[in-house]
């Protein structure tokens, strides 16, 4: 239980860290200074004031010196961080898979910050998840590990890059963003072909409603695929011996 508990903790420290990179960038500001401050008052924060969900909780959601309401996003963002580290580690427990799948809940997180608020992946997002799934690829499987998921990656770019030749051509402007196409490189890199095609299907499925939910509400076809990417490619991970059972099944 403790250690549940503790991989919680973890994931919204984690989150935290991610909610300050990503806002901070895409404010071109520098991620290391000034230190974290009241957007509205400038007031630096104390230590006790940056402690994931709990100061939150505690300052009922408001900065401590001016009472200005304090965006719901960061707390949203560190829960279920928090929530998805212990289910990656219940699915995997104490293995390098629990560790790529922290990586992959990470990059999912700051892929939705950052493209669902200004329709952009930040490409150290996708640098930083790819050395370091590159980095505990190696040391769990060698060489061969690493030749393997550089093969499966480069399938996903290639993929990706000729259906957005295909879709632009078709709806004759932009249909994928150069950050969705990298982002395949990622996701080949931790899901073999099959499971890539899976990933895929599901992003598809969820991104479905939401393109509906957008050109209705918002009057524009312009839609973050990004997020709904990052999404399958977590599902995928995170399900993949039982959704390879249920192919197994089909085929037979
Ligand atoms: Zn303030």
């Amino acid at each position: 239980m403790s250690i549940y508990i503790f991989t919680f903790i973890i994931g919204s420290i984690f989150a935290s860290f991610i909610h300050v990179y990503v806002t901070r960038l895409l404010r071109n500001e520098s991620i290391v200074s000034p230190r974290s401050h009241c957007t509205n008052c400038n007031h630096t924060l104390e230590w006790y004031e940056l402690i994931p969900i709990v100061s939150y909780i505690i300052q009922g959601g408001r900065c401590r010196k001016c009472s200005k309401k304090i965006g719901i996003d960061s707390l949203l963002l560190e829960v279920l961080t928090g929530l998805l580290f212990v289910f990656v580690y219940y699915r995997y427990g104490f293995t390098y898979d629990t560790l790529i799948g922290f990586v992959l809940v990470l990059v999912m997180m700051s892929i939705f910050l950052s493209d669902f608020k200004e329709m952009i992946i930040l490409d150290s997002t996708l640098v930083v998840g790819t050395i370091l799934i590159y980095l505990l690829t190696y040391l769990n499987l060698g060489y061969r590990g690493i030749y393997k998921s550089f093969m499966y990656g480069v399938f996903g770019f290639v993929l990706l890059f000729v259906v957005k030749i295909l879709g632009d051509a078709f709806f004759k402007r932009e249909s994928l963003g150069g950050g969705d196409i990298k982002l395949a490189f990622l996701m080949g890199s931790v899901l073999p072909y099959d499971l890539f095609l899976i990933a895929m299907v599901i992003g598809s499925f969820t991104a479905f409603p939401y393109a509906l939910f957008i050109s209705i509400t918002k009057k524009t076809n312009e839609l973050a695929f990004g997020p709904f990417l990052a999404l399958g490619l977590l599902v995928a991970f995170l399900f993949k011996s039982n959704i390879l059972a249920f192919l197994e099944l089909l085929i037979s």
